[in-house]
């Protein structure tokens, strides 16, 4: 039978694995046996809720029998197995969901990264061996196939042999090198030892024939070595265990085993509760973005088990959106086996756990908040978006709970801040919270709209997320005090009394009347500026839509472009302002020339492009003459 080539990007991840700057070698045992779980968890399921299937529970186990003088490892389980097509399917590609050009654009550095975040668990067995077979039978199926691989270049399947259904994974053990010492794989007490360390947890018996010494019988000094199957791993699942019997490195090698994520959890929440609804869980709050989080591709919810039972892989049901980053699993009694994802959406009891989770992970995080602003920060790093977005998306519904949790860059303490925070310090003439929206904190830094904000000595909050200013619509005020933005027509500060001068203003409004006419279609209005101090222009809001919100709105793909209402303010204690006055009276054509060149400038400012840059720079050359 001809040689089938793996899919070409399975060839470059594998040849990356198998030379990989690998050091835990030692994983490709967990990753074996978590996928002969899975095959039974897969098994036992159907068997449950299928009483036509004969079932006996000591039927399902996982073996692994080493054979020192074949090299070679067997991983052995009575799971569900594969048929031809799953053995091709499954094992003939691996970057299912594009991992591949993921780990080339961010440069993975460890192994471990690829394995965690992409289960591509199969393909470490390759890290051990030279060659890998697998013996299959599909549940319900008479035909056994193999399929053997000696790595990169290629896989075989052909009939084979095999009586009851489930799956052999039978090892090559490399020999010996340099860097490594593969011998370690074929030894009883270091893979005991392996098995106990990532695989205690696994909820069916891991057997092995270990080697005992005993006292010949009928003798007083003669002893033998006999041999006697046993099951290695303790097998009461983690969640189901008393807590103060569990360490956090516990919780660690489950959140890992699981593959929950690649990196280690900022906290563990393990919840046991009896009552209305028994259930336990256990969640975790991760430190890190998954690389699609942020993307459709992204898919919430925790496992579902139903006592013991896996049920559903991703229950979304059981969290809300804006706590789509928790990860974790929830078993309960109470739940039916038989249950249909569409029954499962009423199902009261499912309810109630979702309420309890999400109002504990609320509890949680506020805990970090409060007493480890450190790790909360880089929680937030990871995830705040997730939070506004949440505000947003619900139409600010649930800002009771997210409200809270927001932190913002604050101007005045030059890091991140509470809303409470930032309400609490606010002097008393001080109307609103005030915020100013931009691309960064620099360049919100240089914005001249934020001046007599700035100047009052009131704090501004920096909106650096797209979402920031559109989530802030739903929320609308905290502890009623309204959010306002720097760049909006009334700031709710009164300006100094001394630029008060009546008969110039009349005149001066003759003036800004012709700028108007000058700039028609572009701006609402201009007019003298209450909020500049020493810069000489700036755009200004009118009505709902803010001139950020316009910028993230034309950046979406969309053949309507929006505009927002903008007005230009001028700085009339600017010495440009004298130079206006005097074009108006003297040279029409310069004041045409000076106020496109100031509409510009305010455009610039803004982050806006302008409309001809050649015009622009043509004028700029013409004053300079
Ligand atoms: P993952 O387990 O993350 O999906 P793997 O590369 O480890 O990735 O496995 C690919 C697929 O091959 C699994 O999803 C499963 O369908 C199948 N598979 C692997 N090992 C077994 C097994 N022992 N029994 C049945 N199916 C298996």
């Amino acid at each position: 039978m001809a040689k089938k080539q793996f899919k070409a990007e399975s060839k470059r991840l594998l040849n990356l694995m198998i030379n990989s700057i690998y050091t835990h070698r030692e994983i490709f045992l967990r990753e074996l046996i978590s996928n002969a779980s899975d095959a039974i968890d897969k098994i036992y399921y159907k068997a449950l809720t299928d009483e036509s299937i004969a079932f006996d529970r000591n039927e399902y186990y996982i073996k692994i029998t080493p054979d020192q003088e074949k090299r070679t490892l067997i991983v052995s389980d009575t799971g569900i197995g594969m048929s031809k097509e799953e053995l091709d399917d499954n094992l003939g590609v691996i970057a299912k969901s594009g991992s591949l050009t993921f780990k080339e654009e961010n440069e993975v550095q460890d192994g471990f990264d690829i394995i965690g975040q992409f289960g591509v668990g199969f393909y470490s067995a390759f890290m051990v061996s030279d060659e890998v077979t697998v013996i299959s039978k599909a549940f319900g199926s008479d035909e056994a196939y193999k399929w053997n691989s000696k790595g990169a270049d290629g896989y075989k399947i052909e009939p084979w042999e095999k009586e009851s259904c489930g799956t052999d994974i039978i090892l090559k053990i490399k020999e010996n090198s340099e860097d490594e010492n593969y011998d370690q794989y074929l030894e009883e007490y270091r893979l005991k030892s392996i098995v106990k360390k990532y695989s205690d947890f696994i909820r069916y018996p891991i057997k092995m024939d270990l080697t005992g010494r005993r006292l010949k019988e009928g003798s007083e000094d003669e002893y033998e070595d006999y041999i006697e199957e046993q099951t290695i791993n303790s097998m009461v699942p983690i969640w189901k265990k008393n807590k103060n019997e569990i360490t956090p490195e516990d919780y660690e090698s489950f959140y890992t085993e699981k593959h929950y994520g690649f990196d280690k959890p900022i906290k563990h929440i393990h919840i046991s509760t009896e009552g209305a609804v028994s259930y336990n869980a256990i969640l975790f709050i991760p430190e890190k973005t998954p690389y699609d989080f942020y993307t459709k591709e992204y898919e919430k919810g925790l496992e579902l088990y139903s006592n013991g039972v896996l049920i559903m892989n991703k229950c979304a049901d059981l969290l809300p959106d804006f706590f789509s980053f928790v990860k974790g699993m929830v078993d309960s009694e109470d739940l039916s086996l038989n249950i249909s994802r569409e029954m499962l959406q009423h199902d009261r009891q499912l309810k109630i756990i979702a309420k309890n989770i999400k109002n504990r992970i609320k509890t949680e995080l506020t805990n970090i908040l409060q007493e480890d602003r450190e790790r909360y920060e880089e929680f937030y790093e990871s995830f705040g978006r997730q939070l506004k977005y949440g505000i947003y998306e619900d139409y600010g519904m649930n800002k009771d709970i997210l409200q809270d949790l927001l932190l913002f860059y604050s101007s005045k303490e030059q890091k991140m801040v509470t809303l409470d925070e930032y309400v609490s310090r606010m002097p008393e003439d001080q109307k609103y919270i005030y915020y100013a929206a931009g691309e960064s904190i620099d360049r919100i830094d240089k914005m001249p709209q934020t001046e007599l904000v700035t100047d009052k000595g009131y704090e501004i909050l920096y909106f650096t997320d797209d979402v920031d200013e559109f989530a802030i619509r739903f929320l609308m005020s905290y502890k009623d005090k309204e959010f306002k933005s720097v760049s909006s027509g009334d700031l709710g500060i009164e300006p100094a009394a001394d630029t008060d001068d009546s008969t110039d203003q009349e005149q001066d409004k003759e003036l800004f009347e012709y700028m108007k006419n000058i700039l028609a279609g572009k701006v609402k209005d201009v007019r003298a500026s209450k909020r500049l101090k020493h810069h000489p222009v700036c755009l200004a809001n009118e009505g709902e839509l803010t001139i950020e919100m316009e910028k993230i709105l034309n950046a979406l793909p969309n053949d309507h472009k929006i505009k927002a209402d903008k007005v230009l303010e001028i700085n009339s204690s600017h010495e440009v302002f004298k130079s206006l006055q005097d074009a108006y009276e003297n040279d029409k054509d310069k004041l045409n020339l000076y106020t496109n060149l100031l509409y510009n400038q305010a455009l610039l400012i803004e982050g806006l492009t302008i409309d001809d840059p050649l015009e622009f720079t043509n004028n700029i050359c013409s004053i300079m003459k």
